[in-house]
């Protein structure tokens, strides 16, 4: 074993899961438990976009309340964990080929917070984020690629204690939800994609998830924006040739949600 990190991804889903208790959340829970213990987390969250690249640098991370309409108790619970300004700034030294500022507001939003629950409820690890540059209007956007080198830039910080985490979904379709059944019969096109991303995952086809689009419809309607399915694309591209993927959690929630999880490492 060597002392690099592993990589994850993990499909947060609805808010509600930080208050359920279900198959999803008892594999956090398990998984937490297993992992090595790492010096920081870093997260890259589908809800932080912004118009260029940030990492937190803030000491004290709030729990951001980034959701609305969802029952009270949500709204009482917060993960209190330290900040890795150290980590974030490290960041910005390191990479120079593009600008990468620090931000001293952002705390933890709930693609970040909601999984940091389950997997380390103690909240004794620092963590921090870091934004995507992307917008959803009028904003001419960054093509797959460039995320993907960035992503590569960061893996650095792996032998250095630090466990990055992805947290999006691969499947996430909001206007064919079905909210009031989270056990809601899977669509097709969802299935057929969510399988897609696994086989190219399993064979580490990269370039298929960066051309993903070519996958026809089931693409168009399991990655309607691209906001969901971009921290997937930083967690693979940290992958090195001799490591594998390991499938942690899988299923649907609400119908056209996939809660695919994964873990990146050498397991040799
Ligand atoms: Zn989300």
């Amino acid at each position: 074993m060597s002392d690099k990190m592993p990589i994850l991804f993990i499909g947060h889903g609805s808010p509600m899961n930080i208050v359920l208790k279900n198959d999803f959340t008892d594999t956090l829970h398990q998984w937490g438990k297993a992992l090595p213990t790492p010096k920081a987390v870093l997260i890259i969250s589908a809800h932080w976009l912004s118009r260029s690249t940030k990492v937190a640098c803030t000491e004290k991370p709030k729990t951001i309340y980034d959701f609305y309409g969802f029952p009270k108790e949500l709204y009482t619970i917060k993960y209190e964990c330290p900040g890795s300004p150290e980590v974030a700034n490290r960041i910005v030294e390191t990479i120079n080929r593009i600008p990468i500022e620090c931000d001293l507001n952002w705390g933890l939003d709930h693609g970040a917070w909601s999984v940091m629950h389950h997997l380390y409820p103690n909240a004794q690890i620092p963590t921090f984020q870091m934004s995507i540059d992307y917008d959803f209007s009028g904003y001419v956007n960054k093509p797959l690629k460039y995320h993907y080198e960035l992503g590569k830039e960061l893996a650095f910080l792996r032998e250095q204690g630090v466990l990055i985490i992805g947290s999006g979904n691969i499947v996430h379709n909001l206007y064919l939800i079905d909210f009031n059944d989270i056990d809601a019969k899977v669509h097709d096109w969802a299935l057929e994609f969510d399988d897609f991303v696994k086989k190219a995952l399993e064979r580490k086809e990269h370039y298929k998830l960066l051309e993903f689009q070519q996958f026809g419809k089931p693409a168009m309607l399991s990655v309607p924006t691209w906001d969901h399915y971009l921290p997937l694309i930083y967690v693979v591209a940290m992958q090195e040739e001799f490591e594998t993927c390991k499938f942690i959690h899988e299923g649907f929630q609400y119908g056209s949600v996939s809660m695919r999880a994964f873990q990146i490492d050498n397991m040799n």
